[in-house]
């Protein structure tokens, strides 16, 4: 078992999904920033993009993402014209410019919509965009999944999707407020692939209300047996002050943080001896997924979906609160959907805060990524390492992490620290904050 250092896992730490962080972003960064980000993409230069759908047909209590109940029709029509609307604007802002490579649907759920309306998205993507074969990705929600779903992810070329799944338990699905019996999801995983998508990631939970480690355990074990290419096992991050959904949760019975340390241990363990291999912190996937290949030789990275071999350097967000990374710029829209909508239908551009990447930013940001995805950061400058070392002392002691070569790189036991270990780097944190959830 990995060994447990409480003292060195108390404060919250960022995912570090981008570096800079969301936190750090501000509104004196908008529209021209985001024009000029977008005048400096070539005819050829690769791209990605990720397409917000910020609603969901039931609201899960332990959700922490920007979705609301998409109960009313109109809502929903109105959010996709606007979203058309912004596709349209960034299209002819780029004139062809960019090779669109990978378009990634998450929300939200992308299926709370009606395949119709998924079908005219890519539509309009496809007819507005210059598009490369594109690798599609969709997150859905097994809950309202149907065969007409699986048959229009096919009809629009979807490679891979996310099923959210969290845990196997009755008990613990109720104390979540997402009930999905497991027939469902192996239903839902028969009709993937008898379309032909094979390419599906779990996503689970430890961490969970009143979840054991045996708890956590047979959900693996029911996990593993239906075979998914990827399972992302993440911590529930219990921040009740920012997502008031989560006051429904009976926070008395929250594991603590020696029971979610054992819990991530645990999930390592099993899943590994099962055959995966682990990505990073919290992934892991089967040996012929694209993210293992991506390990052997040395191309993960990390960006705002977590772990993935997309190596674009250009994503551009469509949709409410959708983040774009550009090489100097990381650039929100608007995350209101309602103020989204008017600003989008007004023929506007619905970007409302980021950052601008100094020279130190994108080399921190790179070394972050690096020790995240590699576990070495690759040659630190001596300005930033001298701080870096002191800050990593109880690390190192420890024998967690160890510098070598002006490089900081993660000991085997230091894995469940690796956030930690990269806040080293991040000039922004002296201390954690209580905006990111906890280390572990
Ligand atoms: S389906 Fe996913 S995005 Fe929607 S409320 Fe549940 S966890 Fe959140």
């Amino acid at each position: 078992m990995w060994p447990y250092y409480p003292e060195l896992l108390t404060g919250n730490v960022p995912r570090y999904t981008s570096y800079p962080t969301a936190v750090e972003f501000h509104d004196g960064v908008g529209g021209p920033e985001f024009l000029k980000a977008l005048d400096d993409i070539s005819s050829d230069d690769p791209i990605s993009l990720y397409v917000h759908i910020p609603y969901c047909q039931q609201i899960c209590w332990y959700c922490g993402c920007n979705t609301g109940a998409a109960s009313k029709t109109q809502r929903l029509t109105s959010y996709l014209e606007a979203l058309e609307t912004e596709i349209a604007l960034i299209a002819s802002s780029l004139r062809g410019r960019g090779k669109v490579r990978n378009i990634a649907f998450g929300g939200g759920s992308p299926n709370a919509i009606a395949p119709v309306d998924f079908v005219r998205l890519i539509d309009r993507i496809f007819t507005t965009f210059s598009c490369d074969s594109p690798n599609i990705s969709v997150e859905l929600d097994p809950r309202i999944f149907t065969e007409e779903w699986a048959a229009t992810l096919a009809h629009c070329r979807v490679s891979r999707v996310s099923l959210g799944v969290q845990s196997f338990s009755k008990d613990i699905q109720r104390a979540i407020g997402r009930i999905q019996p497991l027939g469902m999801i192996s239903d839902c995983l028969k009709q993937l692939r008898d379309v032909g998508i094979d390419a599906v990631n779990f996503d689970l939970m430890y961490g969970l209300p009143s979840q054991s480690s045996d708890d956590l355990s047979e959900t693996l074990v029911t996990a593993v047996e239906l075979q998914p290419s990827r399972i992302a096992l993440f911590g529930y991050a219990h921040m009740p002050q920012l997502f008031p959904r989560q006051k429904r949760i009976d926070d008395s019975n929250l594991p603590g943080s020696a029971e979610r340390f054992a819990m991530a241990d645990l999930g390592y363990r099993q899943l590994t001896a099962a055959g995966y291999m682990a990505i990073g912190f919290d992934h892991f996937a089967l040996p012929n997924d694209s993210l293992s290949r991506a390990v052997a030789q040395g191309t993960l990275h990390r960006n705002f979906q977590g772990y993935t071999n997309d190596n674009c350097p250009t994503m551009i967000g469509l949709g409410a609160s959708a983040i774009s990374n550009f090489p100097d710029f990381i650039i929100q829209n608007e995350k209101h959907p309602g103020a989204y909508r008017t600003l989008a239908l007004a023929h506007n551009f619905t970007v409302s805060r980021g950052i601008r990447r100094s020279a130190d930013d994108k080399l921190r940001g790179a070394l972050i990524e690096s020790l995240l995805c590699a576990g070495t950061s690759g040659a630190i400058p001596e300005h930033i390492l001298d701080t870096a070392r002191s800050r990593l002392t109880a690390f190192i002691k420890r024998g967690l992490a160890r510098i070598e070569f002006e490089s900081i790189v993660i000991q085997p036991d230091g894995l469940p620290y690796s956030r930690a270990i990269a806040s080293s780097l991040d000039r922004h944190r002296v201390s954690g904050g209580k905006q990111f959830s906890l280390a572990i």
